[in-house]
């Protein structure tokens, strides 16, 4: 395959192909989640500490797996390209476009399907900045995403192993990908090839668009969203941007190995920092019932929906939000099934808690009454506020 047309494909997912309206973003017609590196970061950690280094590790790596073969066979499809064997420019732009950096080929050996990748990962850096040297790698989830890439374009099965990473204080990431005989992938892949597959062949028209979004497109440009070697960008964030079904694997998995709340608790820490992060047009703002709407109309800009006020009784210390275009829940439903007794939006669940005790200066408590999963259309939170 010519390198030209990797990078003009590159160049279209950069900036053609991404769909926004301030609620949700779509690529190649699917839902896509920006997720910041910080976000990411206090996940991983709070997992080990939940469940273990391994175990962290695997849910990640599962789900990047996942991911890295439907990204390969997006493009495939979508672009009609049968790749070469000698070609691993597929994932090198795939890693690019999540987030990843610049990646490298070092080594390959055909004999014994045996390669090296290199790249300097942005949130490796993060994680050394944040966090100080850590004694393991850091980056399973762009682990995952080779092999399952790898796995998917050569037909066969591999495994990669983070053997240098920045976050231990290497000066590079590097991957080595080496093939195995045996190897399972989750469960889930059967039910994510129908859940691909069918929304592939559909069209997405993306025509409402957010106030706060035309304000922040204004206001950025073109560097509204823009993805190169130092990551993916979305306003003043830097994260990965990722298909939605990254998120829903991750929960996934996670939920079958524990029942903990780890997502509403890292939920919590993001809408606290979104908070802060835009702490100064909040002030500008005259009540606290329009900062919070401001702050919900804030997520839509990472793809979370739209989060619309229904109620809003402060003396009462009783509030409704109403979750329009759920895509999190939506794909949930889709490659699961609709289950009466589950709960799956933890993450936003806690993400309406860190905002409103932020904005709020009280206590509250967050349910969730009705959810896209239990075949209501839209998602109902009702929160309870304590001073
Ligand atoms: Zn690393």
């Amino acid at each position: 395959m010519k390198k030209t047309i990797i990078k003009f494909i590159g160049r279209l997912i950069g900036f053609k192909i991404n769909k926004f309206n301030g609620y949700n973003i779509f690529l190649f017609n699917l839902p896509w989640v920006f997720c910041p590196y910080k976000w990411l970061i206090f996940l991983q950690e709070s997992m080990i500490k939940d469940i273990g280094l391994e175990k962290a590790r695997k849910i990640f790596y599962d789900a990047g797996r996942l991911q890295g073969s439907f990204g390969v066979r997006l493009y495939k499809e979508k672009f009609n390209i049968v790749p070469d064997v000698n070609d691993f420019s597929f994932f090198v732009e795939q890693a690019k476009s999540t987030g990843y950096g610049e990646m490298k080929l070092i080594e390959k050996d055909y004999n014994n399907w045996l390669f090296k990748l290199e790249t300097k990962s942005p949130k490796a850096k993060e994680y050394l900045r944040v966090y100080g040297k850590k004694t393991y790698a850091v980056d399973w989830y762009l682990s995952g995403l080779i092999a399952g890439a790898a796995s998917y374009l050569l037909n066969r099965k591999f495994e990669v192993e983070e053997v240098k990473c920045i976050a231990k204080g290497d000066d590079i990431c590097q991957f080595k990908v080496k093939e195995i005989k045996l190897e399972e992938m989750p469960t889930m892949q059967e039910l994510y090839k129908k859940y691909i597959e069918k929304n592939l062949s559909s069209t997405i028209n993306v025509n409402t668009k957010s106030e706060v979004f035309k304000k922040k497109q204004h206001l950025y440009g073109r560097k509204y969203f823009y993805i190169d070697k130092n990551g993916a960008h979305l306003m003043k964030y830097d994260g990965i941007s990722t298909q939605m079904s990254f998120l829903v694997a991750l929960k996934i998995l996670y939920d079958e190995n524990n029942k903990g709340k780890i997502f509403v608790d890292t939920g919590i820490i993001l809408g606290k920092a979104l908070v802060d992060d835009n702490e100064q047009e909040l002030r500008s703002l005259k009540n606290t019932k329009n900062r919070l709407i401001y702050s919900l109309s804030l997520l839509g800009l990472f793809g979370l929906g739209q989060f619309e006020v229904k109620k809003y009784d402060e003396k009462k210390g009783i509030i409704i939000i109403e979750l329009l275009q759920n895509k999190f829940a939506e794909i949930y439903s889709k490659i699961w099934k609709s289950d009466k007794n589950k709960r799956i939006d933890d993450l936003n669940i806690g993400i309406l808690k860190g905002i409103i005790d932020s904005i709020t200066q009280k206590t509250s408590q967050v349910e969730e009454k009705e959810c896209f999963i239990h075949n209501n259309k839209n998602c109902i939170f009702e929160i309870r506020l304590f001073s």
